[in-house]
């Protein structure tokens, strides 16, 4: 396969020579960031007072991770290395678990970023003869305006469309011949099963490709997108606190997400004890940023659990790739006392081929005992059927979750359309224990 990329030297560097980069970058990074009033008091308590203390890259582990509260206590600018003048741009995070948080961008950090970007696109195969897309929300959201500078710099014809609209989305697809799709990957699954609504059918569409990303979602959820829609599904991994997208993106062998080590340093560790573990083993992903400086984070808990192969990548680029994000630290529910991560749900009812395009988890309590309910889509036909059929559907779906989260849970299925769709990142969670 002849391998598409945007920067080779970079991207296909030997580890060597990426290390000397990340040295480098972490020292710059670090002189910039304790130009902030945070890290001024974090890093002179442990005896760092310029990048020029940071000897090796072993040195990052003498700083403490920098966690969601703290840019929340420092809002709204108690990060910032620059001053206001030198601020082109603010984004913020989404705010899905809380009150968001502020990210300040320098002109350079922002032509930083777009780069990223066009490399992630470009590993896709995608090039600037496609016409691309931008589904994600444009605005204070990182998704959107992220994912079209990058667009630009590699020259594809962008549709800035931004979320929701789903019936002129479709139509758009049609009008322009749209090749490309950034999406959540819910709301992909969602504009599938409205084609027909709008009376247009797959065969009109030129859709080759999505980037997918934003939000969790399990390998079969992909290769359900990908049967359905006949595309490839690239995910996309970023989140505000490092940029917005563009942190891991997959290659065209869509075997995981290349980190740009050139411009984060990527832990896996232990949250429980800090320790950081070595490559194939499952945690939570800590990230630094090495090119942004109009504030940068230093060793960020991102919450996300997921591990590094340790294996090279057949495309050739250098840069470790990271695997799906398996959960959150913060997302997984107790039921009964048994730990349960959605994602878990997700990948075993995704597997199921009745199984329609949507789901959604509820935990209530039943007397004293906590109550998991799952509700799913199955295709139209499947309710036309005999009731036996139904009940025998409802049972082998308990069984599978049983087989893997050790609980049983109730299931209810739904006609298509009936429970509630996100146009961004999906709510698949409804926890009313507290509320009760
Ligand atoms: P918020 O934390 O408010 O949702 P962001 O909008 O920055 O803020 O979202 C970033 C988060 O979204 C990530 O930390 C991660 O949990 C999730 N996310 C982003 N991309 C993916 C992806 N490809 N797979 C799984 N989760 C993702
Ligand atoms: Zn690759």
């Amino acid at each position: 396969m002849d391998i598409p990329y945007w920067n080779k030297e970079i991207e296909t560097a030997d580890r060597a020579t990426l290390e000397k980069i990340q040295l480098e970058r972490l020292r710059k990074t670090i002189s910039s960031a304790i130009r902030s009033p945070f890290y001024k008091r974090m890093l002179g308590e442990v005896g760092i007072s310029s990048g020029d203390d940071i000897k090796s890259l072993n040195d990052l582990r003498r700083i403490p991770f920098t966690t969601k509260d703290d840019l929340r206590k420092s809002f709204p600018k108690g990060m910032m290395a620059v001053d206001m003048e030198q601020v082109v741009r603010i984004h913020s995070s989404s705010g899905t678990t809380g009150i968001p948080t502020v990210i300040y961008f320098s002109m350079e950090d922002i032509k930083n970023w777009t780069d990223l970007l066009a490399r992630c696109i470009v590993s896709t195969g995608a090039t600037s003869k496609d016409v691309f897309q931008n589904m994600m929300t444009y605005g204070l959201f990182t998704g959107g305006l992220g994912l079209h500078y990058g667009a630009e710099a590699v020259g594809m014809t962008i549709i800035p469309i931004g979320g929701g609209n789903t019936k002129r989305q479709i139509k758009v697809m049609k009008d322009f011949q749209t090749t490309v799709l950034h999406i959540t990957p819910s709301y992909l699954l969602h504009i599938h099963s409205k084609l027909g609504d709008v009376g247009i059918s797959r065969d009109e569409l030129a859709i080759s490709k999505a980037f997918v990303g934003a939000e969790p979602h399990s390998e079969n959820t992909r290769l359900k997108i990908q049967e359905l829609l006949n595309i490839d599904a690239y995910n996309s991994y970023g989140l505000s606190e490092l940029n917005g997208p563009g942190v891991a993106f997959e290659c065209v062998y869509k075997k995981d997400m290349h980190v740009w080590e050139d411009a984060y340093i990527v832990e896996i560790i232990d949250s429980e004890t800090g320790e950081v573990l070595e490559d194939g083993r499952e945690g939570e992903v800590v990230l630094t940023n090495l090119v942004r400086h109009a504030m940068p984070i230093l060793r960020y808990k991102t919450r996300d659990l997921a591990f590094l192969h340790p294996d090279k990548c057949e495309c050739g680029r250098t840069h470790r790739r990271l695997s799906r994000i398996l959960g959150r630290t913060d997302d997984m529910l107790i039921i009964n006392g048994v730990n349960v991560f959605p994602s878990q749900i997700e990948e075993k009812i995704m597997q199921i081929p009745e199984v329609g395009t949507n789901y959604q988890i509820h935990v209530d309590k039943k007397g004293s005992l906590d109550r998991l309910t799952v509700k799913v889509e199955i295709y139209p036909k499947l309710f036309m059927g005999e009731a036996s059929q139904l009940d025998a559907l409802k049972n082998r779906i308990k069984e599978e979750l049983r087989s893997s989260i050790v609980i049983n849970a109730v299931v209810e299925l739904h006609e298509p359309g009936a429970l509630p769709v996100s146009e961004g990142k999906a709510q698949r969670v409804v926890d009313q224990r507290s509320k009760l």
